[in-house]
């Protein structure tokens, strides 16, 4: 959905918004990311001394994938945002000092662009499905939040094999 800044330009009163927005493209794009319900949108856009303001809330429904055990899990995605559009004929720098503010470069707000922008920064880099996620076998592949296995894991495990490495690097040097 766009807004059109004439329209906010004429306007006394905000304008308010209201729809869904479908970001289902972004599940092949994002790794972690298996389902997508249409996002909800609500909000309210001004203007204000030439600079145009969006307000609003955004919540939908996703299915991440675990980066430990890889198995799927509910993710509740839920925001309020403020965000400020600045027209490219007024100078300032405000848009290189805040994440917030973003320059306008036509006279339309792009807010299909927006929401998708938020919701990738609500996907976490590499999501758990529990803080205490075991994770999987590295040996034998068993999910072992579920089950146990009898690997030897201790030679293993990156981050332990990390550790020894750095300790056997150490040793010579003091
Ligand atoms: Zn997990
Ligand atoms: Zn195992």
């Amino acid at each position: 959905m766009e807004i059109k800044t004439w329209e906010l330009d004429r306007r006394k009163e905000e304008l308010r918004f209201q729809y869904e927005e479908d970001l289902s493209h972004l599940v092949k794009e994002v790794d972690e990311l298996r389902k997508i319900s249409p996002v909800k949108v609500a909000g309210v856009a001004y203007e204000t001394g030439g600079f145009y303001t969006v307000k609003g809330h955004l919540q939908s429904k996703a299915v991440l994938q675990c980066s430990r055990c890889l198995a799927p899990f509910d993710y509740h995605i839920e925001v309020d945002f403020t965000e400020i559009f600045i027209p490219e004929r007024i100078e300032t720098n405000l848009d290189q000092e805040n994440e917030n503010v973003h320059r306008l470069t036509s006279d339309e707000i792009d807010l299909t662009s927006l929401v998708e922008e938020i919701v990738l920064l609500e996907i976490p880099y590499a999501p758990v499905c529990q803080e205490e996620c075991k994770g999987l076998c590295p040996v034998c592949g068993t999910n072992l939040n579920e089950l146990q296995c009898n690997c030897d894991k201790t030679r293993i495990d990156p981050r332990l094999a990390d550790l020894a490495k750095w300790f056997d690097q150490n040793k010579d040097s003091k």
